[in-house]
């Protein structure tokens, strides 16, 4: 599903220019599940940015699912994003002033879904991620683990593809940290592809495919024995 050839990616502070990738090539395929580490720095969330359709490379070809997206107008990437990807945010990004279940439904409102089939769809994604209790609730009523349920419950509500999710675990404790990843494994397991960002070992043994970044460039990509995580 994603095909990246030559990614460049530079940032421009005034005059000087700020090299961050500097060549990467990557094919991921549909249904895997991804771990994608490297020290602080070395450009992980901007390729993360790059693969949600979120920012857009220096030079380099990006193919996702089908469509080149690396040549396309802002309008029509919005469009492609909508449908093929949901992002997960180390800080949640939810809005403070919407309930759970209205977070939940806001990408259904640039979809053109009707006010009560966004109601139907979120409150669903909102059980589907153990919270239909809690979907009156305002972000600062919810504890860190449940604003991240609700953002991965909006991130699913489009039923997109591909899963990526920059540092999910990064603001939480690990119990609560190994709950939010039995839900990716979960989305993985219905069939998604998901990609993820984290520093920890523990959290990356979930993924099947460890990707190393280093300085913007792959330095390691190998396959990750299966470790069969225990139910708790
Ligand atoms: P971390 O593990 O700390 O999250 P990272 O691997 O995600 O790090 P990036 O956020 O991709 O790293 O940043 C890579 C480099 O690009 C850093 O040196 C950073 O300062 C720089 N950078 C990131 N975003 C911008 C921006 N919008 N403008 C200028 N420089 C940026
Ligand atoms: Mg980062």
């Amino acid at each position: 599903v994603i095909l990246l050839d030559q990614i460049r990616k530079s940032y421009f502070i005034g005059k000087n220019e700020l090299p961050v990738l500097k060549g990467v090539s990557l094919n991921i395929n549909r249904n895997e599940y991804v771990a994608l580490m490297g020290p602080s720095g070395s450009g992980k969330s901007t390729l993360m940015n790059i693969l949600g359709c979120l920012d857009t490379p220096t030079s380099g070809k990006y193919v996702l699912s089908g469509h080149d997206v690396s040549s396309m107008e802002d309008n029509e990437l919005a469009r492609i994003r909508n449908q093929e990807i949901g992002f997960v945010f180390q800080q949640f990004n939810l809005m403070p002033r919407l309930s759970a279940l209205e977070n939940v439904a806001v990408p259904l409102i640039y979809g053109g879904v009707g006010k009560k089939e966004r109601e139907d769809k979120a409150r669903a994604m909102l059980e589907k991620v153990g919270l239909g209790d809690r979907y009156k609730h305002k972000p600062n009523e919810l504890s860190g683990g449940q604003c991240q349920r609700v953002a991965i419950a909006r991130a699913l509500v489009n039923d997109p593809s591909i899963i990526l999710a920059d540092e999910p675990t990064g603001n939480l404790d690990t119990k609560t940290s190994i709950e939010i990843m039995d839900i990716f494994s979960k989305i993985h397991a219905s069939g998604n592809t998901v990609i993820l960002v984290t520093h920890e070992e523990d959290i990356a043994a979930h993924a099947r495919r460890i990707i190393r970044l280093r300085d913007g460039v792959i330095e390691s990509d190998k396959m990750n024995a299966v470790k069969e995580v225990l139910a708790h």
